[in-house]
């Protein structure tokens, strides 16, 4: 008999065709009261799941007995409780590296706009304001030959770097809780403390995964060592910033700029505070969001997910500590 999976994403024609062959598919948009109800009602039945940014408790898990594997369609996992996994013997997978490129891009794409003023300025011109040449007014600041500051040099990171060092002139310094010689060989990066990071960056971008040691990990007190000239970029996690003291940091001009990709609460309300920030530019969590990017990442859920339903190793295991107990089945 097929195993009962349940999808809460859409995925292609094509990865539709191949997950039918093998499994019974259930589509559900658990983002609607509706679409929940009928989840809680698949749940008992399931023992795959396939999707994004749903939150996966324990409460959840306990919905769900027969549950083998959760694929995630993403490389961040701090939507998923990893210890009531570990403890229930579920596979939880992730997409890592087939990100990792696309991410860096939004990464650069969020520098040269916050720095050139490219978002402002296109306001600027379609509200009428372009009558004479424009003056310093209107200037942004240099990214080539400055100092980029990156925070959690993993995958993403060091694709950042990549891009610094040989695109940009750029001098990389980075943050980790372990030292990386490998990159520091490649790119030229130097090692820093969080504390000096800030002081010494132009632009400081974070990449780091949300955890209880990474939550509010730039707040006020960081902020205030960054240089009054500095760029913030937070394409992480929305948590990973203490929101509140970054908007007081950019209405007072404490740092020139930033650019965010994720945010605290998405979507973003439409009474925050971030709306009224003309320093600051804003994207819709479009860190993997290219058409290529998602394809894969969808592929590669889609292969983690039929490996673990099949009793073997899914490539992506993020919880190698369930694993000795779903093999042993
Ligand atoms: P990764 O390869 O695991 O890199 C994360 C790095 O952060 C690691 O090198 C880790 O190094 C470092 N780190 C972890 N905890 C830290 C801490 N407390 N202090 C300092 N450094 C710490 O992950 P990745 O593939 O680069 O992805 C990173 C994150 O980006 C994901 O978890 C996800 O949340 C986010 N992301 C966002 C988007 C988007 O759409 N905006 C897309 C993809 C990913 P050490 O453990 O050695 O310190």
């Amino acid at each position: 008999m097929k195993k009962s999976v349940v999808l809460y994403k859409r995925l292609s024609a094509e990865l539709m065709a191949r997950l039918h062959e093998q499994v019974e598919v259930q589509l559900i948009d658990p983002s609607t009261a509706a679409g929940l109800a009928q989840l809680h009602d698949a749940l008992p039945k399931a023992q795959g799941l396939l999707g994004a940014s749903l939150k996966v408790d324990d409460a959840l898990l306990s919905l769900a007995p027969q549950l083998e594997v959760v694929s995630s369609v993403s490389v961040g996992v701090d939507n998923y409780a990893i210890e009531a996994f570990n403890q229930r013997g579920v596979l939880l997978t992730n997409t890592p590296d087939v990100l990792t490129e696309t991410t860096a891009d939004t990464g650069f794409a969020l520098i040269l706009a916050a720095a050139r003023r490219v978002v402002e300025l296109d306001r600027w011109i379609r509200a009428g304001h372009w009558q004479a040449a424009i003056g310093p007014s209107h200037f942004g600041c240099d990214v080539q030959g400055k100092t980029l500051g990156i925070v959690g040099m993993g995958r993403i990171g060091e694709a950042l770097a990549r891009r610094a060092a040989a695109g940009f002139g750029m001098q990389v310094l980075y943050h980790s809780r372990n030292p990386r010689p490998e990159v520091e060989q490649r790119y030229g990066a130097g090692y820093r403390s969080l504390s000096e990071l800030l002081q010494q960056s132009d632009f400081v971008c974070l990449t780091v995964p949300l955890s209880p040691a990474t939550e509010n990990l730039i707040s006020h007190e960081q902020l205030a060592l960054m240089k009054p000239s500095a760029i913030l970029i937070n394409i992480a996690r929305g948590k990973v910033l203490d929101e509140a003291a970054l908007i007081d940091a950019l209405q007072h001009q404490r740092i020139r700029g930033a650019g965010l990709d994720v945010m605290v609460q998405e979507p973003l309300p439409q009474d925050s505070p971030l709306l009224q920030l003309d320093n600051l530019v804003l994207t819709p969590h479009i860190g993997s969001a290219t058409l290529e990017t998602r394809e894969a990442m969808a592929r590669c859920a889609v292969d983690n997910l039929l490996a673990g339903l099949a009793g073997e190793r899914p490539a992506n295991l993020v919880n190698p500590s369930a694993w000795p107990r779903r093999s042993g089945i």
